[in-house]
């Protein structure tokens, strides 16, 4: 089917209301509608103005005469152009607009026949102008029109609908229907009141040809009278385009200066801190420079701003610390409460045993509970225990647990740890239940810690045969739940799975941000603790307890657990169907448990992870997304930031897609890519 859409609205700036102004006792649109109705190419004409209410007359006018409407955005007409299309679903469009009552309809079968024939992606008569200009045709696919709608982003792109085919040659089969002489400096559509007058004289001229009239009968009239013409000559063509190319302009440059602020701050702070941060992930090892933030200011629920003022929703979730969101009421009030009795004191506070108590109640495997600030804090002590309790020295590890030596070091970012502490650790594979027997084999284990999950679910009884092949050797089965502590379920992926183990560690979401961190496990193990030194001033401070209290209670109180597996499926069952029908398998994949799940990328031979990853990045920011790839989902995160993210997954996976098909992929970086980092899942 060949649709024509007609494209006009009420509200011109130059001369409002033209669509609808009278000539010879009738609108103009409903003149032009007339001359379309000669075509034989069109098998339907459809009227898309907007869903503004200086449209409405526009839509009686088209209803009261028989025409079908379509209403859409009033500014980004592509948008309403495109749904208007979809409605139809024809094969190929005809873009007109309704500022043209001299179209010629027999011109417009040309160039349909012409795109016809030459099964072109888009045809016009513009490009170059060869036709008076108001008798502008162009034709297109729909396939064109849809892959224009999910890429372009200009502002001119939106208001005029096809730029974006045009400036793209490379990505449309394009062709040009020339005239044999060139007419193009005539001026026939009407923008100004002087071209009202024009038209209204051609249209006096011919007020007995009941609208047959054709280009060359208006070309003979303006030769035998040339005043004609003089009314409106003097008028640049296609101002409204140069008018919208210098907002592209603004654009661009708003743009690039989105991250100044941020950017100009980076440079400081680098003068004093390495790296300019205090987190290795939070730093421009992950954050490609000129394209990122690097700096927040504040926070609220999901949303985050940054210092230039730019607002994001927020999949990383301070490192998947916000469980519950931002400057959440009750935990802050709770905080506040305890604030004005004081932060930390020379003797022990209640607060320590109180929680403590609470994380017996809801964690399997805790009967005794220690704490301390960071991960690592507890994953070292969990180690330290391990090695006194069973009089060994040798550790296995699967996954991340922080920055201290007897870990870092057996990751290959391990400069500054000595060989004598490395030749402790062998990291086995997860999945991959020979891997741990072959280290079983060579050494004398104090413990097995892993992460339960990250990216990939227990295969046959994994975590079973894990935990028994470590009590078998009598090594201890250690869970680092910093992360999934409080996501998979309240008492973590050791309640989720039902394997228990001896120690387990929590971090992240306990404290919904607050610094504090536990080691609990079995009574009997974890009172090696009166005889191991673990130590520290800050283990006992109050803030951070009070809001551990606040938010459990919270959590279970607005059943945490539920939301997050309810969203965060429905997260991963839209993006997987985004993958499977825009094709992106072969780069994308999801993985993880719906609390914390993971967009992967897949190495493709032209191009790194990394370079990739920067592409994402790039678009994920400018679009209002703040993600590392994962979604570190909060209570605070609704189904519209969900639905939002999908829809601009939607626009930037196919993006990276053609660019790697089409080898572009360096040019689309406004930056340098970032450099290969070393991966511990
Ligand atoms: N273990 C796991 C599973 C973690 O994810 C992290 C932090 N990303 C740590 C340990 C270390 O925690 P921290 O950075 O608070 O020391």
């Amino acid at each position: 089917m060949v649709l024509a859409i007609l494209q006009a609205r009420f509200s011109s700036s130059r001369l409002p209301g033209k669509v609808l102004k009278k000539i010879l006792g009738k609108p103009m649109l409903l003149h032009q509608i007339e001359r379309l109705s000669n075509s034989k190419l069109i098998d339907k004409l459809v009227v898309a103005t907007s869903d503004d209410t200086s449209d409405d007359m526009v839509e009686k006018m088209c209803l009261d005469n028989n025409v079908e409407v379509y209403r859409g955005d009033l500014n980004n007409v592509l948008d309403r152009f495109y749904r208007c299309a979809k409605y139809y679903n024809p094969k190929h469009i005809v873009r007109l607009t309704g500022d043209c009552p001299l179209i010629d309809a027999e011109i417009v079968d040309n160039v349909i026949q012409y795109h016809l024939k030459m099964e072109g992606d888009y045809t016009s008569n513009t490009n170059p102008p060869t036709y008076p200009d108001g008798l502008d045709v162009e034709v297109m696919k729909f396939s064109a029109l849809e892959k224009a709608h999910k890429f372009a982003r200009l502002p001119s792109e939106l208001e005029h609908v096809t730029p974006y085919i045009r400036n793209n040659s490379g990505l449309f089969k394009q062709f040009n229907l020339k005239y044999k002489v060139n007419l193009s400096n005539h001026r026939w559509t009407v923008d100004e009141p002087k071209d009202f007058e024009f038209v209204q004289e051609v249209y006096r001229k011919f007020r007995y040809e009941k609208n047959h009239f054709s280009m060359q009968a208006i070309l003979d009239l303006l030769e035998r009278n040339p005043y004609i013409q003089e009314k409106n000559y003097h008028i640049l063509r296609n101002e409204g385009s140069l008018k919208s190319y210098k907002e592209d302009k603004i654009f661009l440059e708003r743009l690039k200066m989105r991250y100044k602020k941020s950017e100009k701050l980076l440079d400081r702070a680098l003068k004093s801190i390495p790296l300019a941060s205090q987190t290795f992930s939070k730093s421009l090892t992950h954050y490609p420079r000129g394209v990122s933030p690097f700096f927040l200011e504040k926070g609220k629920g999901s949303r985050v701003w940054d210092v230039d003022g730019n607002e994001y929703i927020d999949f990383v979730g301070s490192l998947a610390s916000i469980i519950l969101g931002y400057c959440d009421s009750d935990v802050d009030r709770a905080v506040q409460e305890q604030m004005k009795k004081g932060t930390i004191f020379s003797l022990p506070h209640t607060l320590e045993m109180e929680v403590a108590e609470r994380l017996i109640d809801i964690i399997p495997c805790a009967e005794k509970v220690r704490f301390a600030k960071n991960g690592t804090d507890a994953t070292s002590a969990s180690i330290r225990i391990a090695r006194a309790y069973t009089g060994k020295e040798h550790i296995a590890v699967c996954g991340y647990h922080g920055w201290q030596d007897w870990y870092i070091g057996s990751t290959t970012r391990d400069l500054g740890v000595p060989s004598a502490v490395k030749e402790l650790t062998h990291g086995f594979k997860y999945n991959n239940i020979d891997s741990l027997k072959e280290i079983f084999q060579e050494y004398e284990l104090a413990a097995v810690i892993m992460e339960p999950m990250n990216t990939e679910y227990p295969q046959n009884n994994f975590l079973e045969k894990v935990r028994d092949l470590a009590h078998e050797n009598k090594a201890l089965l250690i869970f680092d739940e910093t992360i999934t502590g409080f996501r998979y379920a309240l008492g973590g992926a050791q309640e989720f799975f039902g394997v228990i183990p001896d120690l387990a560690t929590f971090g992240k979401g306990m404290a919904n941000g607050y610094p504090l961190s536990a080691i609990v496990g079995r009574s009997h193990i974890m009172q090696k603790m009166e005889e191991v030194f673990f130590s520290g001033t800050f283990g006992g401070e109050t803030l951070s307890l009070a809001a551990a209290s606040a938010s459990i209670d919270k959590q279970i109180d607005l059943d945490l657990v539920q939301h997050l597996n309810s969203l965060g499926s429905y997260l991963l069952q839209r993006l997987n169907q985004l993958i499977i029908d825009e094709d992106l398998g072969g780069i994308f994949q999801t993985s993880g448990h719906p609390s914390w799940s993971f967009l992967q990328i897949k190495e493709q031979d032209e191009y790194a992870v990394s370079e990739i990853k920067t592409l994402f990045l790039q678009e994920m920011f400018k679009a209002g997304f703040l993600t590392h790839g994962a979604h570190n989902l909060s209570l605070s995160h609704s189904k519209k930031d969900v639905d939002d993210l999908i829809l601009t997954y939607g626009k930037v996976l196919p993006l990276i897609k053609q660019s790697i098909k089409r080898g572009d992929l360096k040019q689309k970086l406004d930056c340098e890519p970032l450099q290969p980092l070393f991966t511990v899942r």
